[in-house]
C-alpha cells in the first residue's frame, strides 16, 4: 500500500513552521482518538497515520531526510515486516505529553495510559550496510547479525520474579518529584523526574534471576532488512523498533541503517547516471566497429559508427539506476576516447607519413565533440 505524503495527512504546506505543524497534528489527534471513535477501525488508521506523519515533522533531521528521500528515507527499510509504520498505541500516547502539555487531555482515557510515569525507551542501533552496485540497482534483502538488548523471556520484559511491582514510596508512583523553592520571585514549584525509580513510579519487587531486574538481556538477533533500490552512499534509513529494548517494557529504540556503496570497478556513479570510459583504437575509431561494455548485471553491446570523435558520449537510456522515489531511471553514459598509439614501428610510422599530407586526415573542428562540460550539463544541472 502506498503511503501518503505526511504533508497532505496533515494539511500543511511544505514549509510550515514547528508550531503549525504541532497545531494540526493536535487537531487530528482529537478528532480520531480512539476514546471518541469506539471500534471505528478508519479512525484508528487514521489517528495512527496522523501519529507518524508528527513524528517525521516534528523531527527536524527526520523531517529533512523525508524532504529529501521521501517514505524510503525514514524507515523504507522496514518494508512489509513493520505493517502499518511500526507505530503503536504506546507509542502515540508517549508522545501526548509533548503535545498536550501534560493538561490531562481526555481526562481518564489515552492519554493517561503510561499513568504519567515515563516510558524508557531503548536506544537506537547503527549499522553500516555495504551495498554492491547491483544490489543497489535492484534493492536487496539483507541479513545482519547485530548484538543488542532484547526483553528477557523469564520474566517477559518486567525485570519482576512474578511480574510484581512496589509502588515507588519517594513519588507514591508519580514518577516525578515536585519541590517548592522559596525565590525573589515568590514561591516556586519545580518537577523533577524521581532518581529513586528513574521515573517508572515504580520498583520491582523481587529481581528476576536472570535479567537482575532490568528486563532486558543482551542477545544476538539476525535482521532482516529491505533495503529499497536506488539507496545512496552515507544514506540512513530507519526500521522502528527494531533497536535496543527498553527496560522493564518500555518502547523499542529504532535501528538505523547507514548505507556504504562499494566502487564498481568500471562503472562510476553520477547521481542515477552511470559513466563508462570506453577506449577505443584509432583504426576502429575511422572504421567503425561494435564492441561489448559492462552494464549494471550483464554486458551490453553497442555500435560505434565509423568516424567516431574522441570525447564522444552514447547513452543508453534507462540503464542507469532506478530512482529512490521512483522517478525513473538514470542512463548509461559511454565516454569514448580514442587510443593514440604510442610505439610505433618504423613500418608503422612509414605507413602513417603517408597519411600525413592526406585532406582526410586534416582536424576538421565542424566534426569535433563538445566539450566536457557542456556535453555533462544537460545530466547534472
Ligand atoms: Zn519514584
Ligand atoms: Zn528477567
Amino acid at each position: 500500500m502506498a503511503k501518503r505524503d505526511y504533508y497532505e495527512i496533515l494539511g500543511v504546506a511544505k514549509n510550515a513552521s514547528d508550531e503549525e505543524i504541532k497545531k494540526a497534528y493536535r487537531k487530528l489527534a482529537i478528532k480520531f482518538h480512539p476514546d471518541k471513535n469506539p471500534d471505528d477501525k478508519s479512525a484508528e488508521d487514521k489517528f495512527k497515520e496522523a501519529a507518524e506523519a508528527y513524528e517525521i515533522l516534528s523531527n527536524n533531521e527526520k523531517r529533512q531526510r523525508y524532504n529529501q528521500f521521501g517514505h524510503a528515507g525514514v524507515g523504507g527499510a522496514s518494508g512489509g515486516g513493520q505493517g502499518h509504520g511500526g507505530m503503536n498505541m504506546d507509542d502515540i500516547f508517549s508522545q501526548f505529553g509533548d503535545i498536550f502539555g501534560g493538561f490531562g487531555f481526555g481526562g481518564g482515557g489515552g492519554g493517561n495510559r503510561s499513568g504519567g510515569r515515563r516510558m524508557t525507551r531503548g536506544s537506537n542501533l547503527r549499522v553500516k550496510v555495504k551495498l554492491n552496485l547491483k544490489e543497489i540497482a535492484n534493492g536487496a534483502e539483507k541479513k545482519i547479525k547485530v548484538n543488542k538488548y532484547v526483553g528477557c523471556k523469564t520474566c517477559s520484559g518486567s525485570g519482576a520474579k512474578n511480574g510484581q511491582y512496589d509502588t515507588c514510596k519517594q513519588c507514591n508512583g508519580s514518577g516525578v518529584v515536585t519541590r517548592v523553592q522559596q525565590t525573589i520571585l515568590g514561591a516556586m514549584q519545580t518537577q523533577t523526574t524521581c532518581n529513586v525509580c528513574s521515573g517508572e513510579g515504580r520498583i520491582v519487587k523481587d529481581k528476576c534471576n536472570t535479567c537482575h531486574g532490568d528486563g532486558i538481556v543482551r542477545e544476538e538477533e539476525i535482521i532482516t532488512m529491505n533495503i529499497p533500490a536506488g539507496v545512496a552512499e552515507g544514506m540512513q534509513l530507519s526500521m522502528q523498533g527494531k533497536g535496543n529494548a527498553a527496560p522493564r517494557g518500555g518502547i523499542n529504540g529504532d535501528l538505523l541503517i547507514v548505507i556504504e556503496e562499494e566502487d564498481h570497478p568500471d562503472l562510476k556513479r553520477e547521481g542515477n547516471h552511470l559513466i563508462y570510459s570506453l577506449n577505443i583504437s584509432f583504426p576502429d575509431a575511422a572504421m567503425g566497429t561494435s564492441v561489448e561494455i559492462p552494464t549494471i548485471d550483464a554486458k551490453a553491446k553497442i555500435k560505434i559508427d565509423a568516424g567516431t570523435q574522441s570525447g564522444k558520449v552514447l547513452r543508453l537510456k534507462g540503464k542507469g539506476l532506478p530512482d529512490i522515489n521512483a522517478y525513473g531511471r538514470g542512463d548509461l553514459l559511454v565516454e569514448i576516447s580514442v587510443y593514440t598509439p604510442t610505439n610505433l614501428s618504423t613500418e608503422e610510422k612509414k605507413i602513417l607519413e603517408g597519411f600525413k599530407e592526406s585532406k582526410n586526415f586534416q582536424p576538421n573542428p565542424n566534426k569535433k565533440e563538445k566539450g566536457f562540460f557542456e556535453r555533462m550539463k544537460d545530466y547534472f544541472e
